[in-house]
C-alpha cells in the first residue's frame, strides 16, 4: 500500500488557538505528520508524492468565494492596523442568511465557524497540498490499488463547502468521495475520528450518491455540538443516506465496534462501489482529548471490519493529537488491512 504525503502540509504551523477563551499550544502541529509518516514506513507502506491537481478537485465541493477567501485573507489580515500575526475572527453571523461581507473581518467571521483554525501564512499551500494528498489517494484507487493512505494534514472533517473549523480548511475526506464518485455511482465515507464529521455531513447532506456515516463522542457536551445528533439523517433527495452513531463519554472498544458494525450494516446495504475513510485517531484513550477510550489494539480490529467490507478504499488521516501511542495506532490499523 502507498502513503500519499506532501511536504508543502508543513507550512501550516499555527502558535495557538483559542479554547474558552484561553490562548492554548495548538495540537494540530507539523510533528503529527512526522510521527504518523514514521508509523506508515514502518508498516511497510511505501512514500509518494501527490501530483499538483490544482484547484479542481476542491473547487468540485467547496464554494469559489470560500477557497478565494482562503487563498487572500492573510495578507489582507495583515493590512489591518494591529492585527494579529494569525486569523481568528471576532464576529459571526448568528445565522448565516445576512449580506456577504467585503471587510477582511467580516469575511473572517463569515467563513471560519471558531477560533480553532488559525489561518497563518502558510495555511493556504498546506491545506491545498493536503487536499491533493487526499485526491491523489483516490487516484491511486480508481487506478486499481485496493486501498491508499493519504497522510492529509491539516485535516478536513469540519470544513463545509463555505467554513472552515477546528483545524480543517479542505474537506479532505469530501474531495476524495468526490473524486471516487467519477467512476463509481455510489461512494460512502466512514468517519471513525472521536469528533463528528460536520463538515463532511453538511457539504453532502442532500445527495444521495454519497452516503455519509460517522461514529463519534456524542456532540451534546462535545465538540461540535451544534451537528452529530443521531436525528440528523439527511434532507430532501439526501434524506436517509447521512447516519450519526454518537456515543458516550469514555466508550471503549467494546461499544465502538458495536456502533461500527451497525455503520458497516448500512454501508453494506447502500452498495457503494468504494469507501473513503476518515481516519481520526482521537478516540485513543490517551489522546490529549480524553473523551472515548479506544485502545491501541482496538483500532487494529476496527480496522479489520471495515476491511471485511471488500471495498476498494482510501484512507484520509482526520485528527489524532500527540501521544505516545499515535503512532502505534496508526501501524495497527494499517496492519489489519
Ligand atoms: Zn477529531
Amino acid at each position: 500500500m502507498k502513503v500519499v504525503f506532501s511536504e508543502t502540509q508543513r507550512r501550516h504551523d499555527p502558535s495557538f488557538f483559542l479554547s474558552s477563551g484561553t490562548q492554548r499550544p495548538n495540537p494540530e502541529v507539523p510533528r503529527r505528520c512526522d510521527i504518523l509518516l514514521r508509523a506508515a514506513l514502518g508498516a511497510g507502506l511505501t512514500q509518494i508524492a501527490p501530483d499538483d491537481a490544482g484547484l479542481a478537485p476542491v473547487a468540485a465541493v467547496h464554494k469559489p468565494d470560500y477557497i478565494h477567501f482562503l487563498r487572500h485573507i492573510h495578507a489582507r489580515w495583515r493590512e489591518i492596523d494591529g492585527a494579529s500575526a494569525e486569523v481568528i475572527p471576532n464576529i459571526h453571523p448568528d445565522r448565516r442568511n445576512g449580506a456577504y461581507p467585503a471587510s477582511a473581518v467580516g469575511q473572517a467571521g463569515y467563513h471560519m465557524a471558531d477560533t480553532a483554525c488559525p489561518i497563518s501564512a502558510g495555511t493556504y499551500e498546506a491545506a491545498l497540498a493536503s487536499a491533493h494528498t487526499a485526491y491523489h489517494a483516490a487516484g491511486l484507487v480508481l487506478d486499481g490499488e485496493r486501498a491508499a493512505y493519504a497522510l492529509c494534514r491539516p485535516p478536513g472533517h469540519h470544513a463545509f463547502a463555505d467554513l472552515a473549523g477546528g483545524f480543517c480548511f479542505f474537506n479532505n475526506s469530501g474531495i476524495a468521495a468526490q473524486a471516487l464518485r467519477s467512476r463509481y455511482d455510489r461512494v460512502a465515507i466512514l468517519d471513525v475520528d472521536l469528533h463528528h464529521g460536520n463538515g463532511t455531513q453538511g457539504m453532502f447532506y442532500g445527495r444521495s450518491d454519497i452516503f455519509t456515516v460517522s461514529v463519534h463522542a456524542d456532540p451534546i457536551r462535545f465538540y461540535p455540538f451544534f451537528w452529530g445528533h443521531a436525528d440528523e439523517r439527511g434532507e430532501g433527495e439526501g434524506l436517509g443516506y447521512n447516519l450519526n452513531l454518537p456515543l458516550p463519554r469514555k466508550t471503549g472498544d467494546e461499544g465502538f465496534l458495536t456502533a461500527l458494525d451497525v455503520a458497516l450494516d448500512r454501508i453494506a446495504a447502500f452498495a457503494p462501489g468504494a469507501l473513503v475513510v476518515a481516519l481520526g485517531l482521537d478516540a485513543f484513550e490517551g489522546d490529549p482529548f480524553q473523551e472515548l477510550t479506544v485502545t491501541t489494539k482496538g483500532f487494529g480490529r476496527i480496522a479489520a471490519r471495515i476491511a471485511s467490507l471488500g471495498l476498494p478504499m482510501a484512507i484520509v488521516q482526520e485528527g489524532g493529537y500527540v501521544c505516545d501511542a499515535l503512532g502505534d495506532n496508526l501501524a495497527s490499523f494499517l496492519g489489519e488491512l
